[in-house]
């Protein structure tokens, strides 16, 4: 079904672009809706402040967005009331299509019982974005401009909501007096990481990271400009170099108030850092193991003997070297990118199978990723996401044993794309085999350790 969604809320993305969303909600219809979510665009709404106000709206509402000719949402002028309606569907249905491609299975949310379908509102008077029991509503933001800007044509945002509302659906609410800091991280970290693998399914988003980047995602703090790509303040990802003795001053009180005893005000997300980094570096190795496969760049050497200084000195003959790669090879690199952001996913997914949200620590998940790694993106990236988070002071705990096998995890993503971008057709280049033996210049692959001072 065709929408035209902003791949990014910045201004490299001044249009939105025309995709077709795979309708894994049923058939989307006037709204738009599908059988698991609808927009109800309330006028001067307020937002939700459960259990005080919950769903459904029952005031004034704006007219919906009706489908055009062909079913699709493509259609509505930008600007319009109906365009937020179907973009802040878009995105939502969109990012939704993300996570189920890698749990593998479609999400029933949490409370289907009491709201079988979640309830979209794409404006409310409020400078923030929140989902919550069967909604799911975005504020409207001035940015440093003066600019207004509506959360509901922010993907990032949106992705952001629909990944708690994923996780409330895979792993509930803990039990009474068993809620802990690194539960209320987790999902702050996994929803930031969530963001990220929606957006790395535009090839436009994937095509400007590999041009900034120039292909070596840990070169200087270039990396940083993935997370610069998103304007918005709710999106702290990734790439940081952040420990969890770094945020050991951050607790959550029993009356649910977080607490710093370093006096930088830090709350779920300043602890969610670690974690998120190291997804991300892990996200990085498999980006990278996969150019060595394709024989792009040779197998790391020892670079964990590199001092800074020897690291300063290579990092502009390394930055040469991708760049010179990346011209030649931009099909190989873009198909490595998808791989590393499947892998990162689907070890999310099968992980969170062995979560439980009574008993929940980092290390429990990590014990988890560390579990399903093998299997799905085999023992070398398994090996370096150990020492991913050891690095981050996460220990991976002892996941307990499945009784039954892993389910096999059809490759959505690679077979069906979640989103298919017509612009995408024309800008392909002719594939090219892998080289081998290039006679690239490049020995070795930075290490997170040695990553140039910002
Ligand atoms: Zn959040």
């Amino acid at each position: 079904v065709a929408f035209l969604l902003f791949p990014q809320a910045t201004d490299r993305y001044p249009l939105p672009e025309r995709v077709f969303i795979q309708p894994w909600g049923g058939r989307i219809r006037r709204g738009p809706s599908d059988d698991t979510m609808r927009v109800v665009d309330g006028l001067d709404k307020a937002p939700y402040d459960p259990p005080l106000s919950t769903p459904p709206y029952r005031g004034p509402v704006a007219p919906p967005a009706e489908p055009g000719p062909g079913g699709g949402f493509d259609h509505l002028p930008l600007g319009s009331r109906q365009f937020m309606q179907a973009h802040l569907f878009g995105c939502t249905r969109l990012s939704l299509n993300v996570w189920e491609a890698y749990l593998g299975r479609a999400v029933r949310w949490f409370d289907a019982e009491t709201y079988p379908t979640l309830e979209l509102t794409p404006l409310v008077n409020w400078p923030n974005a929140q989902s919550g029991p069967g909604f799911l509503e975005m504020g409207i933001v001035e940015n440093e401009q003066g600019q207004l800007r509506p959360y509901c044509l922010n993907l990032d945002v949106v992705a952001h909501e629909v990944g708690h509302a994923m996780l409330f659906s895979q792993l509930g609410v803990p039990a009474p007096g068993r809620l802990s800091a690194q539960f209320l991280a987790f999902h702050e970290g996994i929803a930031d990481i969530g963001t990220l693998l929606t957006a790395l399914q535009f090839d436009s988003v994937v095509e400007i990271v590999l041009e900034e980047t120039g292909g070596n995602l840990y070169a200087r703090n270039e990396v940083n400009r993935i997370a610069e790509l998103s304007s918005s303040e709710q999106i702290r990802i990734a790439d940081n170099t952040v420990t969890m003795q770094d945020v050991a001053a951050i607790s959550l009180a029993a009356d649910g108030t977080w607490r710093d005893a370093a006096g930088l005000d830090r709350n779920a997300h300043g602890l969610a850092e670690p974690l998120t980094g190291a997804l991300f570096d892990f996200f990085v190795d498999l980006f990278q193991d996969g150019l060595v496969s394709r024989g792009l760049i040779p197998p790391d050497g020892d670079a964990r003997g590199w001092t800074r200084q020897e690291v300063d000195r290579s990092i502009a003959r390394l930055d040469a070297a991708f760049r010179w790669n990346l011209r030649r090879f931009e099909p190989a690199f873009r198909s490595a990118v998808r791989d590393a952001r499947d892998g990162v996913g689907l070890c999310i997914g099968a992980a969170l199978e062995f979560l439980d949200a009574d008993d929940f620590s980092f290390d429990a998940f990590a014990g988890a990723m560390v579990r399903v790694a093998g299997p799905l993106v085999g023992h070398r990236a398994r090996n370096a996401l150990i020492e991913d988070f050891t690095w981050r002071g996460i220990k991976p705990a002892h996941a307990p044993l499945r009784t039954e096998p892993l389910p096999a995890r059809p490759r959505y993503v690679a077979s069906a794309p979640l989103v298919v971008q017509l612009r995408a057709a024309a800008c392909c280049m002719p594939g090219r085999p892998a080289p081998h033996g290039s006679g690239l210049e490049l020995d070795r692959i930075i290490r997170k350790e040695h990553r140039a001072p910002s």
